[in-house]
Order: structure tokens, then sequence, then C-alpha cells
């Protein structure tokens, strides 16, 4: 058992998809829970939102299976590339794919709505920009009109990606709206007597931008209350709060006290320069904390900051708590999070390790225990902390 704790705020999770959906209305919101829910854990947060949200969107198949077998009917739609084996169990699902060609596998659809008896929901995907999935626009006005044509699906929707909102590149997001825009333009009529949900817009662009919001936005970040960037915050956070939903914890397993000039850790990459008290953490890289952080991160101890020294291990990581007496075995040590007055969020552990909080909170590794607040849990530890023990 790995000796940490994520601990997951649902209802700060849906206070900030609350807040959001204030913002882009009447745009609808379909809540991005691909990568275990941004490592928030994907049944739990599928479950806390199913109420609150009009969709959810993963990537992979089995995202889509693990949202249905935690008892969530909400429509799904699978981003990524799906294989044809797999379609009659996405069908059988109810969850939606997206297409990006009328090739062989777009017949492997179809075959399959045939057998199914049922046509197969799906939203097409134009490449505006991103230059990854999705059809070039040139060849979207066609691949609309045939899916629209085609009795075997059921168009739902059409979409694109945007390369860089977060980054608060105006003139290449608006360039990739007017050519999406443009490429749906010749079937304008055609889609909306059909109803097809147009979307665009992740984190950063269904807030910065209130034209790219369309019919339906896809935040992902933003719904664990993560900025996209230090730009959409800088720009945002004045007039929005989002909420960190998730705390990570794990406690000291050892505290050593050593002389000055002592080598700590592989590659003797710190030396202490004074007599000081070094404490050992039962996480490393394996467990989710960047090598990157190895020298330069930091943790909360007590309410105080104490600096990673030494290499970061596989699955241990060395503090320096020289000058913090609670320091102690068993003592907890957040990660992410607040004591005391002091706070780290994933995007200063990030900017620490030189990448974005969402590779962070992506790479939490399953296995880490986690613990769900939700209204009735925190209601209950609100009533204990009140009554006498
Ligand atoms: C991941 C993803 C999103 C969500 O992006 P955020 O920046 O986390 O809001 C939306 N759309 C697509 C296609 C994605 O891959």
């Amino acid at each position: 058992m790995i000796d940490a704790e994520l601990v997951i705020d649902l209802e700060a999770i849906r206070r900030n998809v609350a807040r959001v959906t204030g913002i882009v209305r009447p745009a609808r919101y379909a809540a991005v829970v691909k990568s275990n829910a941004y490592g928030h854990g994907l049944p739990e947060v599928a479950r806390a939102l199913a109420c609150d949200v009009a969709a959810f969107c993963v990537y992979r198949v089995d995202e889509a299976l693990a949202i249905r077998a935690a008892g969530v009917a909400s429509p799904i739609l699978i981003l990524g590339p799906v294989e044809a084996r797999d379609l009659d169990l996405v069908q059988a699902a109810g969850a939606a794919i997206a297409l990006w060609s009328d090739g062989s596998f777009a017949r492997d659809v179809a075959r399959t709505a045939r057998r199914q008896a049922s046509r197969f929901p799906v939203h097409l995907k134009i490449d505006t920009g991103v230059t990854r999935l999705g059809i070039d626009c040139a060849g979207a006005a066609n691949l609309l009109a045939g899916a629209l044509a085609n009795a075997d699906l059921d168009l739902r929707g059409a979409f694109t990606h945007l390369a860089a909102a977060e980054e608060l590149e105006s003139d290449f997001t608006l360039g990739q709206l007017e050519r999406f825009e443009a490429a749906l333009a010749p079937l304008g009529t055609a889609l909306a007597r059909r109803g097809v949900v147009r979307h665009a817009a992740a984190s950063a662009a269904a807030l910065l931008y209130p034209r790219l919001r369309l019919d339906l936005v896809r935040p992902g970040i933003a719904t664990y209350g993560i900025w996209p960037s230090d730009e959409t915050r800088a720009a945002l956070a004045p007039g929005l709060e989002l909420e960190a939903a998730l705390r990570w914890t794990t406690r000291l397993v050892v505290v050593r006290e050593v002389e000055s000039g002592r080598s700590v850790g592989y590659g003797c990459t710190f030396a202490t320069s004074r007599p000081s008290r070094i404490g050992v953490l039962p996480v490393g890289y394996a467990e989710g904390l960047p090598r990157a952080l190895s020298n330069r991160g930091e943790v909360l101890v007590a309410g105080r900051r104490a600096p990673v020294v030494g290499r970061i291990c596989m699955n241990m990581t060395f503090i320096d708590v020289t000058g913090i007496p609670e320091a102690k075995p068993g003592a907890a040590v957040t990660l992410i999070g607040s004591d005391g007055g002091e706070r780290i969020d994933a995007n200063d552990l990030a900017a620490a390790a030189g990448t974005i909080g969402y590779e962070i909170v992506a790479r939490l590794p399953t296995e880490i225990p986690r613990r769900y607040l939700t209204a009735a849990s925190t209601a209950m530890a609100s009533l204990s902390s009140k009554v006498p023990s």
C-alpha cells in the first residue's frame, strides 16, 4: 500500500462546475474526465457530477465503460481513437464516438449500427489548427453531409479543438473559430434542424471567449479547480474562484540528525552545510512526484515549507526539516494543498518541475489511496467536531 493519501473534495468539484456553468450559460457543460478524472478518480467524479453536467468526455473506451459501471447513465463522448473490435461494446454502452473520416472505420461503425439495429451516435471532429485528430476543413462539409445522410449514423455533434487558448493567443484562437464556422456553414441549417451540437472550447476558451462557447463547452482542468495556465489565472482570477479539489499528503518515515558536510541521496548532489535534520518521505517518482523536483521542490510540514534535498528516488524523497521540531517520524507532510498559512497547488509544484499542473495530476498513480469528501461526510465531520468527546 502506498503510504500517501489523496483527499478529494467532490463538493469543491461541484462548486467549480456550478461557477463555470454560470459563466458559460446557455452553453452546456460536458465535463472532461479522461485520465482517471485528471487523477481525481473517475467513478467518484462521474457519480458526483452526474446531475450537474450535460455529458462526460473521455479519451478511451474503457473510461466510458467505467462510467457506466459506476451507474452513471449520462451521455458520453469518447474523444480518442476507437478500435473496430470495441464498437459493439461502445454501442451497447450508449457512448458516442468521434469520427473524422468516411474510410473503413466509418464502414465498421455503420456495420455495427446495423448489427445492433440502432444508429451509432457520432460527433464529427474537424481539425482547425492542432493538426492532431480531425478532418481538414476542406473535407469537412462533405463528411458532414455524408453523415447526415447516413441512416446508420446518429450525428450528434460537430467539434474542433483549440491549440493555444491557454496562452491567450487570441488571433490564432479566433482564426480557428472562423475556420470551424466556415467548415460548418454550407450545412448550417441542416445541422441546426437535426440538433447537431457544435463545440470547441476546453477550460481556457470556455472562460475567456464567449464566442467560442457555442452549444457546449468541454472543461477538464477547471472542473478540478486548477487554472489552465498562469495567463488564464491572471486574466480571470479576479472575477472567478476555482477551488482546488485535491489534497496530497504523506508522512515522514524517518528523520535523521546529521552533521554538516553529509551527502544526501544518489549522485551526491546535496550535502548539508550545517548540522541538519533530514526527513525521508515514502513517495518518489514512481508515486507521481516528478524527479525534476530534485533539489528544487518544497513540501509543507507543520505549516512550514521544507525544501526537497538531493535526488528524488523511485519510491522515496528527502526533505530538509532543520528548524521544524514537529517534523518527527509519522508527522504529516503536504505535497499539494495547504497547511497552516502555507499552500502549494498543483501548478506551483508543476512550475518547479518544469511542467504543467495537468501532467502532475494526470500522473498520480491509481494505487494511491483516495478518500472522498462529500456533502454528507463534511457535515458529519463538522458535527463530530462539535460533539465533546
Ligand atoms: C483534454 C481535452 C479537453 C479538456 O481540456 P482542459 O484544458 O483540461 O479543459 C477538451 N477537449 C479535448 C478534445 C481534450 O482532449
